[in-house]
This record gives structure tokens, C-alpha cells and sequence, in this order.
């Protein structure tokens, strides 16, 4: 399964959608008006599987934050406000009371933190032990107030932009790299922050989750422009290699485009910032050492072959925005 073919085929409906739908299917969230003057809620759905996405005997504390932020990171994306958060829960029989309570405790507590509470779920038990268990947030948002209530959409960036990213990249998944997937920080604050000061000049932005490279070429597709990267600027985490750090995913980082007037902030809320490449007119993600230019593809970077760090990525990341 190709994420670019399914999301085409969604895609294919967006032209009979009802006027209230002001951010169809194909951003980070999606978004619709509500009825007499109610304004603009979003909503986007992640799913987070046991044995894929984080280990099976993850504590249930672990779950709960993976679960939720990851949902959260999609609300930073669009530069939103989280408002409320609803979790569906399929369960191994073998689960007991205490891990599902401390589960929802969890959830809870970072409904606090991130202002978004848990306002509702279900719990499901499978019918076997063997059955990898799923978990399913939905989050709910809303514009930023405080940044004229514009949204930041996958679809912005001109040519003349520089392209930026929050944080650094590569080998979250990796047994001695921290396990930065399990206890990353949302980068909501970061996307607040940055959209109130920037506004307009903030032109695109999506959250990295299955890999830069990936994210990018969604900015790329949806801009109708060409990205440009500079490799030795990608921001990389415990030595990551260049490839590690564009393709591995799991980063939860914020990729964004800034108009090339505007001075970026070397950091927001304590995450540094980093120009990494550039926008163009054209098509398609570059990356470039100075002499030559690789172009990305669904399948990785052209003329660069796969590592080993295949063993640390998830068996299968599915489609996620
Ligand atoms: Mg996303």
C-alpha cells in the first residue's frame, strides 16, 4: 500500500464535499464550519498498534502517550488549539483493571497538560491473546484566536521560501536512542509560538512522523513547488546517519516553510530551530551536497541504498497524516 495512491483515491471525493468542510482529507487534520456562526472545529484521527508501533509490553503509561501525542503532534501541525480528545481501546484479554486504569490515569493527566481533555472513549477485549492490541485518538481542535484564526495548511509554500524543521531527526525508534517515539513532547507550543510571531509568513507546516523525507514531498506535492535540502544541515539525533535522519520517522518534529522575508527565531519554546533547505518552483524533494542533487522518491532516496536500520523501524506505519 503506497500512502500517496490512498490518499489520491480519498482526494477523489473532495469535489462533492459540502461547503462546510474548509480543510478536506489530505491535511494533518481536517476541518469544518459549524452551522449559524458556530466557527471552525478540526478533528483527526490516529491509530497506534501494540507490537508496531510500540512494544507489547510497553507500560500502560507509555501507551497512553504515544496515544495521545501523537494525535497532538497533528494539532501542532495545523498551528491549532487542542480542545477535547476521545480514545478507543481494543484489548488483549490477558489486560487486567489495573493496566486500563492506569492507562486512562495517564490520559487524564495529559489532558491536563496539553489542555485537551479526555472527554470520552470506549474499551473493546479481543477475542484472542495473540491479537496485537489497537488504540485509536481522536482529537479535536480549533483555530488559534491569537493568530486572526488562520490554520496552517500543507499547501502554502511558495518558491522563495526557506524550509525549517523543529528539533532533530533519525533513530527514534532505535533500542539505544533514547526512545524518543515513546515520550516525545508534542510540538504544539512550538507551532503557537511560531504562528503568532510569523502569521502569514508561515507558510506550510506538517508534523514528521513517517520520515522527512516522506513529510516533505507532502509539503512538495500539495505546495506545487520543488524542495530543495542541504544535507549536512538536517538536524540529526544520537549520530544518526543523513539517511537515518530523513527517513527513519517516528520524530514527531515540525517540518515548515517560511517566507523568505521574515527572520527565523533560532528557537521556539526551548526547541531550536533550523533552516534546512530551500523552495522552488517546480516538483519533487532534492537533496543536495553542494555538487549534485538526489531526488527523493516513495521509496527512498534515489542512488542511496537501504541501511540496517530497517530492524528498528515499525513493521508497518499505515497511513498516517
Ligand atoms: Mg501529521
Amino acid at each position: 500500500m503506497r500512502e500517496f495512491d490512498v490518499i489520491d483515491r480519498i482526494r477523489r471525493g473532495n469535489s462533492s464535499l459540502a461547503a462546510s468542510v474548509i480543510v478536506p482529507p489530505g491535511d494533518d487534520l481536517g476541518a469544518v464550519k459549524l452551522p449559524d456562526g458556530g466557527g471552525v472545529v478540526l478533528a483527526g484521527v490516529d491509530q497506534v498498534i501494540g507490537g508496531v508501533h510500540l512494544p507489547l509490553d510497553a507500560s500502560p503509561e507509555r501507551f497512553a502517550w504515544k496515544v495521545a501525542a501523537r494525535s497532538l503532534s497533528d494539532v501542532a501541525a495545523m498551528a491549532a488549539c487542542p480542545v477535547g480528545m476521545v480514545v478507543a481501546a481494543a484489548l488483549s484479554p490477558r489486560i487486567e483493571t489495573e493496566w486500563t486504569t492506569r492507562f486512562s490515569i495517564e490520559l487524564q493527566r495529559m489532558g491536563t497538560l496539553f489542555k485537551c481533555p479526555l472527554i470520552g472513549g470506549d474499551i473493546a477485549v479481543l477475542p484472542g491473546g495473540d491479537a496485537p492490541m489497537v488504540f485509536s485518538s481522536t482529537v479535536l481542535a480549533t483555530p488559534d484566536s491569537e493568530a486572526s484564526n488562520r490554520m496552517v495548511l500543507r499547501d502554502g509554500a511558495m518558491p522563495g521560501d526557506v524550509v525549517c524543521v523543529s528539533g532533530a531527526f533519525g533513530r527514534s525508534l532505535a533500542a539505544d536512542g533514547g526512545g524518543h517515539h515513546l515520550g516525545f513532547t508534542p510540538r504544539i507550543d512550538v507551532a503557537l509560538g511560531l504562528h503568532r510571531e510569523l502569521r502569514e509568513n508561515l507558510t506550510s507546516m506538517i508534523d514528521v512522523s513517517d520520515g522527512l523525507g516522506s513529510e516533505l514531498a507532502h509539503l512538495a506535492r500539495e505546495s506545487h513547488v520543488r524542495i530543495i535540502i542541504e544535507g549536512n544541515r538536517v538536524p540529526r539525533r544520537n549520530d544518526a546517519s543523513l539517511e537515518q535522519a530523513l527517513c527513519d520517522g517516528e520524530d514527531y518534529e515540525l517540518c515548515f516553510t517560511v517566507s523568505g522575508t521574515s527572520r527565523l527565531p533560532a528557537s521556539m519554546a526551548d526547541v531550536p530551530l533550523t533552516i534546512i533547505g530551500t523552495v522552488q518552483q517546480g516538483d519533487g524533494v532534492f537533496l543536495t551536497d553542494g555538487a549534485e542533487e538526489t531526488r527523493f522518491e516513495a521509496s527512498g532516496w534515489e542512488h542511496q541504498g537501504a541501511e540496517d536500520h530497517d530492524a528498528d523501524r515499525p513493521d508497518s506505519k499505515g497511513v498516517s497524516q
